[in-house]
């Protein structure tokens, strides 16, 4: 599309050099006055395909947006770049809901963020406000939260089928990043989009590197995984409040700016955490789902999870909040222990048989990703309905080899250990017999058993592995429930009396490949220097006008202005993120803070 309006837009508000491939034909669309239903994935630029045709059209666009936290976050960043925006939520004081609801009328409000159910709601005269003025679109973004095949579904979201009613030949536009085809088809029917075009993009987020790691020391694995990341920004989820806390405090007490988030805390200190990690303050935030879904700083360059998340969707859209620069990032995901009993007293929903196995059959998903060795976004894409042609080559199990052996022989060990039990045991007691251990837990009568004491060549957690592998290649049966135990069926019998034979594979890590990061920012640099600095004028600036850095400008701005390192402020206005109000309010300082690093 050659639209020069779109061109001078882009770079006058936005500082942008162009639109990004799968901005274009949504745009387009669009600024036809034509519905459209958009799935891209985080970070791909969803918000773009709204507000630049609503600063293009005459009237006002609304986006309806579940979450208050995120409808601030925009409205500060439109307006810090210079464009008539503002919301209205329940959290507003009654002063200022009256303010924007009397500015609605006044023609130059572009942009207006409403959440759902103050929308719809009869009272107030909101809608007959809206209906008196022109209205361009109507914006949904995070749609799947209108499905109960979703895995975020908000009852509010429902009554957003009534649109179409109040606002008969206002185009709708649709945005969501996490769909399965349920729930996409389900959005199209409530939101009357039967014949409005399906932008769909590929869900691939090619800067992010997977793994997935059974949990043996979490604390060590944890450590040693943030130390290759210093003073680099990241996310780590836990599943409850008091392990939020816990492991703020082993990062901290190994020396890491941390702090934990939860929704225990007051909202103040909520609000306070919050601030500090996206001011970079703090690098790393422990963190309960809770967090993260209002805001979207885009320099997180890694997520971890602690334990298995409840379904895809839910993994796909935390990580998802690594690398929203397009930078490297990573996601690392440690399981184990009882996390999918756990998590399966959570998937019951009251009353409602049908969604409980609707979430049960999401977290089965979730297990067998974790458990897989085979590239996983082959796994994550094939979820969301896409064939990815090749192995990535940017996951775990893309950059192992999985060497097979010979395992019969151990595999017997085992198995009749299991067999020579008169009761079913956790897979933990039959190691701790077979490894000979002095604990307590095992009795005289274990202790007389032949094969006490055979495995004692093997750690552990090499036993635990053989265990869980047998247990996925169907040579042993995991009981479902609460305390589950290990049960032989007939292939182990068949192994048992050397019928079958077993092979194992063989973990062998190859050389870990160095997250291909600009060589030019490599740890004490001189570019790294100079980027600390400009992160500093980035803090101040932030700070002063009492918003996120990240809204001030992106990480990639930053290098870009390391690289460039622009003499005056028509260079300054070329570098990636440097709109027109940006250069005026905040480009002096860079280029003194540039300056002062050439003296
Ligand atoms: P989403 O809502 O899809 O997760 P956002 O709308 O928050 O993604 O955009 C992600 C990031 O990409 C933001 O930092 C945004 O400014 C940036 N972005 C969007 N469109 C463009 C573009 N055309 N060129 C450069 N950066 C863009
Ligand atoms: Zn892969």
């Amino acid at each position: 599309m050659n639209n020069p309006d779109i061109q001078t837009c882009l770079s006058q508000y936005w500082g942008y050099p162009g639109l990004r491939e799968a901005q274009k034909p949504v745009i387009a669309e669009v600024m036809e006055g034509k519905s459209a239903f958009v799935i891209m994935p985080t970070g791909g630029g969803k918000s773009m395909c709204y507000q630049l045709p609503a600063m293009l059209k005459a009237g006002l666009t609304l986006v309806i947006s579940p979450l208050i936290a995120l409808m601030k976050d925009q409205v500060d960043d439109l307006r810090l770049k210079g464009i008539e925006a503002a919301y209205l939520n329940s959290s507003q004081h009654p002063d200022e809901y009256n303010r924007i609801f009397n500015s609605i009328g006044s023609g130059t409000l572009k942009l207006l963020y409403i959440a759902p159910e103050r929308l719809m709601s009869m009272q107030g005269g909101l809608l007959e406000q809206l209906k008196s003025v022109k209205i361009d679109m109507v914006a949904v973004d995070e749609a799947h939260c209108i499905s109960s095949w979703g895995h975020d579904f908000r009852p509010a979201y429902t009554k957003l089928k009534d649109l179409g009613t109040h606002f008969p030949d206002v185009p709708v536009l649709a945005l969501t990043a996490t769909a399965d085809q349920a729930t996409k088809r389900d959005i199209i029917k409530q939101l009357g989009l039967e014949n409005a075009a399906l932008f769909e993009n590929s869900f691939d987020r090619p800067e992010i590197h997977y793994a997935a790691k059974p949990r043996t020391d979490e604390k060590a694995q944890l450590l040693a995984f943030v130390a290759k990341h210093p003073s680099e920004s990241g996310i780590v989820y836990c599943l409850s409040r008091k392990r939020t806390q816990e492991i703020a405090e082993v990062l901290q007490s190994a020396g890491y700016r941390a702090t934990c988030y939860h929704a225990g805390l007051s909202s103040q200190e909520r609000m306070e955490r919050q601030d500090q990690f996206i001011r970079d303050e703090v690098d790393i935030i422990a963190a309960t789902i809770a967090f993260g879904m209002g805001i979207d700083k885009n320099n997180v360059r890694y997520v971890v999870h602690m334990n298995l998340p409840k379904n895809i969707e839910g993994y796909y859209q935390e990580t998802g909040r690594a690398g929203r620069d397009g930078l490297d990032s990573q996601a690392l995901l440690l399981h184990g222990g009882s996390d999918f009993h756990t998590l399966s007293t959570h998937c019951q929903v009251d009353g409602n048989l049908d969604q409980s196995n609707v979430m049960l059959g999401k977290l089965r998903r979730m297990q067998d990703f974790a458990d897989s060795r085979v590239c996983r976004r082959k796994i994550l894409l094939q979820y969301f309905g896409e064939e990815l042609a090749e192995d990535c080559g940017k996951c775990d199990n893309c950059e192992t080899t999985f060497e097979q052996h010979e395992g019969t022989e151990d595999a017997q060990k085992l198995l009749s250990t299991v067999a020579r039990l008169e009761w079913s045991f956790g897979l933990g007691h039959y190691i701790d017999i077979l490894r000979g251990s002095q604990s307590q837990k095992i009795t005289a009568a274990h202790r007389a058993l032949s094969t006490y004491g055979i495995g004692a060549d093997k750690s552990k957690k090499h036993w635990m592995s053989i265990g869980k592998e047998l247990i996925q290649q169907g040579f042993l049966t995991q009981t479902v429930g609460k305390y589950p135990v290990v049960e032989l069926n007939a292939r182990s019998w068949a192994v048992l009396h050397g019928k079958e034979p077993v092979m194992l594979t063989k973990f062998e890590e190859t050389k870990t490949v160095k997250p291909p990061r600009a060589a030019a920012f490599e740890a004490g640099s001189e570019n790294q220097t100079l980027f600390h600095k400009l992160r500093q004028v980035r803090y101040d600036l932030a700070k002063a006008s009492n918003v996120p850095s990240y809204l001030i400008l992106s990480d990639r701005s930053l290098q870009e202005l390391c690289v460039t390192k622009p003499q005056n402020l028509t260079e300054l206005a070329s570098v990636h993120g440097f709109g027109k109000v940006k250069v005026a309010r905040f480009g002096q300082q860079f280029l003194d803070a540039l300056q002062q690093a050439e003296a």
